[in-house]
């Protein structure tokens, strides 16, 4: 696979040094107490022992009874969709959808979210919009659309033949409806040429559709195999399948998907077929977990939801016990904008240790979008994307759900949030 594509935010020049901190490096391991780190020109440059002689910097922050991770990635959000009713969001102007937009990619990152996967709704302007600095977020991929069948998870078309609302106001069409191999290739192709960074399949219905539930198949293991091989020859991106019910999921995971999204129904051959592809789960048990409403959702949707939730929670937590590797997705948009980190607190509950629910909300996510050379460990080379928190996250890790329990937010050593005017040097 040809190096992802490194969304770019404007660095910090100049040299900062964190003293005296407890690092969590996102690998796995054990915290380190009393570390300094250095950053210079946004690129950590040390992590060692603290030390009285250390160098001169331009900005010092007292890290002191504070906790420094790596910045979180969530690898399964929806940036575009706003707490708002369709039928508020259908009096809008273009602008306010996508001012919208870009509030909830700053109050993403606020959660300590410095970089993130748009599953479908995103398009690249907004990356770009970021890189110049001209609204702050995190470093964005995306898969800008999202593919299905006719009357699949991703087509917008009632039985009547009226479409969803989102359809008018969307710059680019997020649903794109695929039945034959050639459709499924030009669609491929033309998100890679749109500048999509991974490509989002629906081998299942879904549990919000009107017209589908999550047993339904959608794009076959054929079509998912077709799409992986077309990707080889463009260099290669990631496959992100949504597939909540059983076959479809199989079908996925058998033609070569890089993540499974959501996997809510686990049979002992599909933990199998994970394990043995070294498929990436992303459980989203955010959105799982989420009551539903019935004051907005229909009856049959309601029903449909309470009794997956039950078999989502039982999926997940068979999967993590058998070693399936997992990436912290949490679906927001479908979930609450902004309250990503309460992803961690589910996965502890599903049975990853907290320095496990930290690593798959860190490195193992950087690795899912090919940017672990890039971010997701505290090492020197890295990027320093960094938050810093008093909350211990070994004994306290469901606190984290709390975006003000996120003290401060670096990206590229720059000050993205500083809710105590502990990095104050930064000018944040
Ligand atoms: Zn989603």
């Amino acid at each position: 696979m040809s190096p992802a594509r490194l969304p770019l935010v404007p660095p910090q020049p100049g040299t900062t040094r964190i003293l005296g901190a407890t690092v969590i490096d996102g690998t796995g391991a054990e915290p380190l107490e009393d570390i300094d780190v250095e950053i210079r020109d946004g690129v950590i440059t040390s992590v060692g022992a603290t030390s009285p002689a250390a160098s001169a910097a331009d900005v010092v922050i007292d890290g002191r009874g504070a906790f420094v991770m790596p910045g979180f990635i969530d690898t399964h959000v929806h940036v575009t969709m706003p707490d708002a009713s369709s039928h508020e969001m259908a009096l809008w102007f273009a602008e306010e959808h996508s001012l919208a937009t870009a509030d909830i990619m700053r109050l993403t990152l606020e959660a300590g979210v410095t970089a993130a996967r748009d599953l479908s709704g995103l398009t690249p302007g907004f990356r770009n919009a970021v890189a110049r600095g001209w609204i702050t977020g995190p470093r964005m991929h995306m898969s800008i659309a999202l593919l299905s069948p006719t009357g699949g998870h991703a087509d917008p078309s009632h039985a009547n033949g009226t479409v969803a609302p989102y359809v008018a106001w969307e710059p680019i069409a997020s649903g794109m409806v695929v039945d034959s191999d050639d459709e499924v290739i030009k669609a491929v192709r033309t998100l890679v040429r749109t500048g999509a960074d991974v490509i989002k399949v629906c081998t299942t219905g879904g549990i919000s559709t009107p017209t589908d539930s999550p047993d339904d198949l959608g794009l076959s293991e054929h079509q998912v195999r077709l799409i992986r091989d077309e990707l080889a020859r463009r260099g290669g991106r990631p496959i992100a399948s949504h597939a909540q019910g059983h076959e479809g999921a199989l079908n996925a995971v058998r033609g070569g998907t890089t993540s499974l999204e959501h996997g809510y129904d686990m049979s002992d051959e599909l933990i199998s077929a994970l394990l043995a592809h070294g498929t990436v789960l992303v459980p989203t048990l955010s959105t799982l977990s989420l009551a539903p409403d019935p004051t907005k959702k229909s009856a049959e949707v309601v029903a449909k939801k309470l009794e997956w939730q039950e078999r989502g929670r039982d999926a997940a937590a068979r999967a993590i016990s058998a070693g399936v590797m997992v990436a912290m997705g949490t679906d927001a948009g479908i979930f609450p904008q902004g309250r990503n980190l309460t992803e961690l607190g589910h996965l502890v509950d599903a049975g990853l240790t907290p320095l496990q629910a930290i690593h798959a909300g860190t490195q193992a996510g950087a690795r899912l979008l090919g940017l672990d050379d890039h971010i997701g460990t505290v090492r020197p080379g890295l990027l320093a994307d960094l938050v810093v928190t008093e909350v211990n996250p070994l004994a306290r890790i469901h606190d984290l759900a709390d975006p003000a329990a996120v003290e401060v937010v670096l990206q590229a050593g720059a000050a993205r949030k500083d809710r105590s005017g502990r990095a104050a040097g930064l000018g944040a």
